[in-house]
């Protein structure tokens, strides 16, 4: 018979179902702390629930439905999880830490593979396997919690696969990590790489992360040849769709744009980036071209060049920052994780 997974189910779920077995509503509570506040990591850490019900969830029930299958850590403290669910299928996810601050944060993915192709991405290289599950996208946080003994403070959706093309499990992770799980959605990050539809959709939700979009070119000429959606969905109308954003929200988003050396990195960029952005509220997060390992003859983009196009930007009035690279040495950086298994 198979087990079922606790990790699937709300608190009122959770207590629906030990109320069932015959045990009492605070039974239901101590599991679920111990699951979500208390990094359990097997029923007979439950010290304080009766050891016949231990046995009881020992047969039938598990916590996680999936593994640590192997761990990396670099030089700079990032550690990169391989996680194996339970068709085999695995997908990674990364914990940062950024020195001088307490926080502590999470990449999770949201599918096995991608259908987007990007050009620069390491993750749609090898096609597209399935949507994680909400519980699959949560556990990658549980395990890393329950491996590190720490609390995570922040999440981002910006580990392998595309959140908006997963939507519904997305937005049930979202409410499971900020109830279960405790972490505000104001610390939480969702970056897409512009599926409009779903922008305008998540504007009308209950719980809205903060939006990160991976713009990546200041048009639509440039764009097109570095990213196929934007076949399918129009510059111009990503721009409306953020405005919207803006509005429904009140929230500003974050531009996303990997300068590649040569491509989009000019002052002809820039201006037209800034052009692009005059009316929409945001802030820029400029992200270094991580080579990735194949034939797309994109470069690195070079210090000056990157200087220059941050400081064209913030005249403008922007707050632009520029990503630092996490876990390189390791491939846990932005546009690395392709899911391979590590020599470990
Ligand atoms: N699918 C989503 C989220 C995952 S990608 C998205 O595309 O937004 C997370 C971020 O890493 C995105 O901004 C993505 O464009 C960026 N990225 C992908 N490949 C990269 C590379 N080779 N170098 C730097 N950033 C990269
Ligand atoms: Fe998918 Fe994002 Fe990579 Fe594009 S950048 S292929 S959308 S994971």
């Amino acid at each position: 018979m198979e087990k079922i997974t606790l990790t699937k189910f709300s608190q009122k779920e959770l207590e629906n179902y030990i109320v069932e077995q015959g045990e009492k509503k605070f039974r239901a509570n101590q599991i679920f702390s111990w699951i979500w506040a208390k990094n359990a990591t097997c029923f007979d850490d439950m010290t304080d629930v009766k050891k016949e019900f231990r046995e009881f969830l020992n047969q039938n029930c598990q916590i996680l439905d999936c593994k640590i299958k192997t761990r990396q850590i670099s030089s700079d403290g990032t550690i990169k999880y391989l996680i194996e669910f339970k068709d085999g299928l695995c997908a990674e996810t990364v914990l940062m830490r950024f020195d001088n601050r307490s926080n502590l944060s999470m990449c999770v993915s949201c599918q096995v593979g991608c259908k987007m192709g990007c050009k620069f991405c390491a993750t749609g290289k090898n096609g597209f396997k399935r949507n994680l599950e909400a519980n699959e996208i949560v556990s990658q946080i549980l395990l890393a919690q329950m491996d590190t003994d720490l609390k995570i403070t922040n999440v981002v959706f910006m580990g392998q696969g595309e959140p908006l093309d997963n939507f519904e499990n997305i937005k049930k992770a979202i409410e499971l990590i900020n109830k279960n799980l405790q972490i505000s959605i104001r610390r939480m990050t969702l970056s897409t790489c512009g599926i409009i539809p779903k922008i305008y959709k998540l504007a009308k939700s209950d719980l809205i992360p903060t939006l990160a979009i991976s713009l990546h070119a200041p048009n639509h000429k440039i764009r097109e040849q570095i990213m196929p959606i934007e076949k399918k969905y129009h510059i111009d109308d990503l721009k409306k769709a953020l405005k919207a954003f803006n509005d429904e929200t009140k929230d500003r988003v974050t531009i996303e744009y990997i300068l590649i050396g040569g491509l989009n990195d000019t002052k002809d960029c820039a201006i037209e980036l800034i052009n692009l952005l005059s009316d929409i509220k945001c802030n820029i997060n400029l992200i270094p071209y991580n080579p990735v390992n194949d034939e797309n003859g994109f470069k690195k983009p070079n210090k000056k060049d990157m200087l220059k196009f941050k400081y064209l930007l913030e005249a403008s009035g922007k707050k632009v920052t520029i990503r630092l690279e996490r876990g390189a040495d390791i491939d846990a950086a932005c546009g690395q994780l392709a899911g391979k298994l590590a020599e470990v």
